[in-house]
């Protein structure tokens, strides 16, 4: 979808509902007048959109000559420290290559073991893979859904190297206590930021808290350039076995590593040239975007909180979070509605409303096979506020290309669905 073509399907929305006009009308499950259109349905969860500036980025980078065509890198770099306000920046072609990248830099080896969180995309957890190390699982807090500190100190054992931290759907980690643990016994971290693109942590950007940040442009993130990614450091080493791990011909010459510069370590992660322009313009609309995103989710929220069996995650003052999605919880135990139910309600009225999409890591075949690993994993049978957390997920869209009107009618659907429960109750 391009810009041009969404102010269109804007113009042709007219229906205005508040909350009270549609408070105990026939819901429309049971054959009621659903609150929202397809249409308006339909631009709620819009993401990404490439406009004419992106469009017109693409074309300019195919029609340069041969020889300017990888410059956009530098300049991407370059905006990214400053941006992030970190001294290396280094672009991938997917964020799971920046996490790879990332648990070679830091210098894990075969055997050393690694803190992970279980709810998360694979690629937290699985750049162990990269370097022969192996994953231990945690449990997450229940107010945020990342790892939780609290529970990491009686996993660590002699071969811990490293905690790599998610910050799920855009909420910061605890950062303080995960540094703090690094510090103790002498840990690296690694931030996935895929879900975080320009959040804040205590006014520091999510990404350069840890040793490494990585952060994915893969087309659906916040930073959308259709795939990519790029990592983040202060430290001069791990910028330079970052490069040389992925970036024949790119490793500075005043370091060690430059040895390797004609070969790379067997892997060429390098940005495609379109991906990084997308990536340079989705870097200069980030804030802006997080702005309208935050706004309309925020509203959301406020409008429904308090409703039976619903939780949200709610966010601490020191913390400044982005949405990659837009989360909540819902418990069933405390209406007598099941989840599907109220998902098919509430769907039913043209709000959209899904089921969480990641699968639990712990619970996942690659960790059980002893092959693959140069340790087993030991994978644990629960890690109780995950699954449960999992179980109670529904996922609203993050209202991104839409007027607050569209925002207005999910709320009243949520109204409408909730001011009878009990015609849902099985
Ligand atoms: C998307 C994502 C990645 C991987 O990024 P790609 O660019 O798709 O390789 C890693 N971690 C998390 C949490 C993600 O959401």
């Amino acid at each position: 979808m391009i810009e041009s073509d969404l102010k269109k399907t804007n113009n042709h929305m007219n229906t205005q509902l508040n909350n009270e006009t549609v408070l105990n009308t026939t819901l429309a499950l049971c054959g009621g007048k659903p609150v929202l259109s397809k249409e308006e349905l339909k631009n709620a969860r819009l993401w990404p959109i490439y406009g004419e500036e992106e469009i017109a980025g693409a074309i300019e980078v195919m029609q340069r000559p041969a020889d300017k065509i990888y410059g956009e890198m530098q300049t991407f770099e370059q905006e990214l420290c400053a941006y992030f306000g970190s001294k290396y920046a280094l672009s991938t072609n997917t964020g799971t290559a920046a996490l790879n990248t990332a648990a070679f830099a830091i210098g894990l080896q075969k055997g050393d073991e690694v803190i992970v969180p279980s709810y998360t995309y694979w690629a937290t957890t699985l750049l162990t893979q990269t370097v022969g190390a192996v994953p231990v699982f945690v449990d997450c807090e229940s107010h945020t859904a990342n790892l939780d500190p609290a529970l990491i100190e009686a996993k660590i054992t002699s071969r811990t190297k490293a905690i790599s931290v998610v910050h799920l759907w855009g909420m910061p980690a605890d950062m303080d206590g995960i540094m703090s643990l690094a510090k103790k016994y002498n840990l690296r971290v690694i931030e996935d930021c895929s879900h975080a693109h320009g959040a804040e942590y205590r006014g520091k950007k999510i990404g350069t808290i840890g040793d490494i940040g990585c952060f994915s442009l893969q087309n659906s993130k916040l930073m959308p350039a259709m795939e990519g990614g790029f990592l983040l450091t202060n430290n001069r080493d791990y910028h330079a076995r970052s490069v040389a791990f992925g970036h024949y011909g790119r490793v500075p010459e005043d370091h060690e590593m430059h040895r390797f510069n004609a070969t790379s370590f067997g892997n060429k992660y390098r940005i495609h040239p379109i991906s990084c322009k997308l990536g340079r313009l989705a870097l200069k609309k980030l804030d802006a975007r997080n702005k309208v995103i935050c706004d309309h989710v925020e509203k959301i929220k406020n409008s429904i909180r308090g409703l039976k069996g619903i939780t949200l995650f709610e966010v601490p003052s020191h913390i400044s979070r982005v949405y990659y999605q837009f989360e909540i919880c819902y418990d069933e135990s405390l209406t007598g509605v099941k989840k599907g139910k109220i998902i098919q309600a509430l769907v039913a009225e043209g709000a959209w409303v899904g089921n969480e999409r990641y699968p639990i890591q712990h619970q996942q075949n690659i960790y059980k096979e002893d092959s693959l690993w140069s340790a087993p994993v030991k994978v644990p049978d629960h890690l109780p506020v995950t699954e449960s957390i999992h179980s109670q997920i529904l996922e609203l869209p993050i209202f991104a290309f839409c007027e607050e009107k569209v925002v207005d009618q999910y709320i009243a659907a949520f109204h409408k669905v909730w001011s009878q429960l009990s015609e849902l109750k099985s």
